[in-house]
């Protein structure tokens, strides 16, 4: 007698094995990573260049269990109430640090009439760094990378703005499928994880992008019942009382 697996069911028992096999995989690449350091040490330099690129390999399979790890456990995240301009304040010179070195500028717009959200934290920075690095990745120098919130009557809009490369239509349609790169030391893995992040949240995101002119990402936070500061904070108005 065979007990088919609903879909839930067969998604968390994906997320408990890859929990495990992550772990078993992660502490050998520990191991490696930190006797190849040693030996970097104790080496001539001219093979300086070789030890960078297998640390730098190293770091990137690293990312990518990291990521995948994250987008398989799909695991019940906690909400709580956050300000969502306190997570981007605390990312700003993170993603300033990464802009300079290519010579590319950020601007922050911040809209004073967001309320706090409900939220998980962790999983919103990281959804921010993501969208952050990729407009970054997609500009050459004098780019510029812009984060924005706004306020609106039923939900916060979040865009991630880059004056980079821009999207084709054709591959607007896959971005947020898992794997799906164009670039050679990409994992694909990015936007999906963006993209079940904000299924999470209950919210949306989205893309609108040129190409030659730039992109933009819109993240969308809907005001819930559950969300009572929202109701309250919107524009001075209190909710409509019900009997
Ligand atoms: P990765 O960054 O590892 O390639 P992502 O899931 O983050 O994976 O992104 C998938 C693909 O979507 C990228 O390889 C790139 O082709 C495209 N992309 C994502 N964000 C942008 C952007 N802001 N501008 C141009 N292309 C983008
Ligand atoms: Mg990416």
């Amino acid at each position: 007698f065979r007990k088919e697996l609903n879909h839930i069911e067969r998604l968390s028992l994906v997320g408990q094995m890859a929990a495990g096999i992550t772990h078993e995989i992660r502490n050998p690449m520990a191991v490696v990573r930190g006797f190849l350091q040693l030996m970097r040490e104790k080496s001539p330099s001219t093979l300086d260049h070789y030890y960078r690129i297998v640390l730098e390999e190293l770091d990137r399979a690293n990312s990518i269990i990291n990521d995948f790890l994250s987008l398989a456990q799909n695991r019940s995240v906690k909400m709580e109430l956050c300000s969502l301009h306190e997570i981007i304040k605390e990312l700003t010179p993170l993603l300033w640090a990464d802009a300079n070195l290519r010579g590319q500028s950020i601007e922050v717009m911040l809209d004073e009439e967001v309320p706090e959200l409900l939220l998980n934290q962790k999983e919103i920075k990281q959804l921010i760094l993501n969208l952050g690095r990729n407009g970054m990745e997609a500009m050459d120098e004098k780019g510029q990378l812009t984060l924005e919130t706004k306020c609106g009557t039923d939900g916060v809009e979040l865009y991630v703005k880059d004056t980079g490369a821009g999207i084709s239509p054709a591959q607007q349609e896959r971005l947020f499928e898992p794997f799906f790169t164009t670039k050679s030391q990409g994992t694909g893995l990015g936007l999906s994880l963006c993209l079940s992040i904000m299924e999470r949240h209950s919210g949306k995101i989205s893309v609108d992008s040129e190409e030659g002119k730039g992109t933009t990402f819109t993240v969308f936070f809907p005001f819930t019942q559950t969300d009572p500061s929202s109701q309250r904070l919107r524009s001075g108005t209190l909710p409509p009382l019900v009997d």
